[in-house]
């Protein structure tokens, strides 16, 4: 629909970068270097008003627009050429009602940060492993990470989110989304998807008491694949939901398997619970330890730094066990990566009382409740001549693993995935249609992937 448009008068206000300025080339940057989009402008929004006012200001001149916290998306969602990004990274109040066991989370706030003020109060949040991942779109498409199994995704724990939403022919308003207001609302941003109706500011969760925890790392040779890769599969959504756990097969070269984990419980405990994974194959190191639960964030944040700055990942979910055809798949595809820093990933989710699978896949927009694991082929490279090897190979590894896994994690997203809606959201589509057709009528927030207001998919 063509609309008229207002008067531009909406001045933009927060801290506002455009080109030129020595610290654009910095401000624009996305964490994978895959891509290197220059916006119009960008705006780091330091209140709620500042959001209002950069949404306005696009909405008044017909400037596409982003929204950006942590800057992960693995496909740049977050970034735009000749648009506006509207940034909330300096938005990061975080305060703790230890009563009521809420913490109020401005979007702002990278993982790391979240993880240590609740720390201060001996709460947590489940939430995901990478110390700088923004809370922001993690949240939005679900959050996953070592907690998981006992206190659910972290779009689970989401009582209440400010959003800013378009209103009007060229307006825009924050409103609060919980269970007795725009309860449509919350529904959908709990696993709908970072950027599809408006930019979150400030989150409310539930948080769990902590205190210590058990880790454990077990590590392989790569020729134990064929017998380390099953056994954990079977192990993983069967013991404890007290226990989240990894595994990551590297390229042949680096020929290493490791198997990572956390226990809310003791590490006598968790030696015995992990005897499965002890017994098979030929162990080459073995750590189990009990800490405090900070310290387990940086044990686990650790393995996410300093990897090479381009990246090709693809996600899928495992309701079931792979076959031994499928664990010939992996073998298969990391003996012939295009170099070495090519791994899978996967970790356990549901299974066992997980709190994840307990809740139903149309309960929130997040839809893959009875999978028992998710899983991640990735490939990473430095020089922009290694990038079409890498992705064609991602490519052909998910195409191979087809007959065995599903869909796809919308925080994993995957612009090669055609029948995105379905990898996503499965049968929660049509309902997130009704959400975006009432909160974003105009289609203000749309990307290569974004929920669509009508039938129609964009157009890559
Ligand atoms: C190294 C690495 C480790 C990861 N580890 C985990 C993990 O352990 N667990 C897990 O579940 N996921 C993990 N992820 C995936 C991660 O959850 C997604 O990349 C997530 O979308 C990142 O959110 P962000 O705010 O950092 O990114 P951004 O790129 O800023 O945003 C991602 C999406 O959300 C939108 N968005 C951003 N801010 C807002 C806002 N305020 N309101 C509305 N929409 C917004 C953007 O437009 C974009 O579409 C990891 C990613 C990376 C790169």
């Amino acid at each position: 629909m063509a609309l008229s448009r207002k008067k531009a008068t909406t001045q933009l206000t927060g801290r506002i970068v455009f080109p030129g300025n020595p610290s654009y080339n910095a401000a624009r940057m996305e964490y994978n270097r895959r891509f290197s989009k220059f916006p119009r402008v960008i705006v780091f929004c330091r209140r709620t008003q500042d959001v209002i006012n950069a949404i306005k200001w696009a909405r008044e001149r017909g400037i596409p627009l982003r929204a950006r916290s942590g800057r992960h998306s693995y496909e740049a969602f977050s970034a735009i050429n000749g648009g506006i990004i509207i940034d909330a990274s300096e938005m990061n109040k975080v305060t703790v009602d230890r009563k009521k066991m809420v913490a109020h989370i401005q979007t702002g706030n990278p993982l790391e940060r979240v993880y240590r003020k609740l720390w201060n109060k001996r709460v947590a949040l489940p939430a995901g492993t990478a110390p700088d991942v923004g809370v922001a779109g993690l949240t939005l498409g679900g959050g996953i990470g070592l907690l998981s199994r006992k206190y659910g995704l972290t779009c689970d724990n989401l009582e209440q989110v400010e959003m800013v939403v378009a209103s009007g022919r060229c307006g825009a308003k924050a409103i609060i989304a919980n269970k007795n207001q725009h309860s449509d609302l919350l529904w959908a941003s709990r696993g709908g998807g970072g950027g599809n109706f408006g930019i979150a500011t400030s989150y409310k969760f539930r948080v769990q008491p902590i205190s210590t925890v058990s880790i454990y790392s077990i590590t392989w040779k790569w020729s134990d694949l064929d017998k380390v890769f099953p056994t954990w599969q079977h192990f993983a959504p069967s013991v404890t939901n007290r226990l989240t756990s990894t595994i990551e097969v590297s390229s042949k070269k680096v020929g290493k398997i490791e198997s990572t984990g956390q226990l809310l419980g003791s590490a006598e405990e968790l030696r015995q619970l992990i005897r499965p994974l002890l017994q098979v194959g030929t162990p080459v190191k073995v750590m189990v330890r009990t800490v405090s639960f900070i310290e387990a964030t940086k044990f686990f944040a650790a393995s996410d730094l300093n990897l090479e700055p381009k990246f090709k990942i693809t996600g899928a979910y495992g309701y079931q066990p792979l076959p031994r055809d499928g664990v010939r798949i992996i073998r298969d595809f990391l003996a012939k990566a295009p170099n070495q820093h090519a791994t899978v990933w996967c970790q356990s989710l549901g299974g066992a009382g997980s709190t994840v699978s307990r809740i139903a896949p149309t309960g929130t927009a997040y839809p893959h409740r009875n999978a028992e694991t998710i899983y991640e082929l990735s490939a990473r490279w430095r020089n922009d001549n290694e990038q079409p090897r890498n992705v064609q190979w991602v490519k052909r590894f998910r195409r191979a693993l087809r007959p065995f896994v599903i869909g796809d994690y919308v925080n994993f997203p995957d612009l090669q995935i055609k029948n995105w809606p379905k990898a996503y959201y499965g049968a929660n589509f049509a309902r997130l249609k009704q959400v975006k057709r009432k909160y974003d009528p105009h289609n203000v927030f749309h990307f290569a992937q974004s929920i669509p207001v009508g039938n129609k998919l964009k157009k890559k």
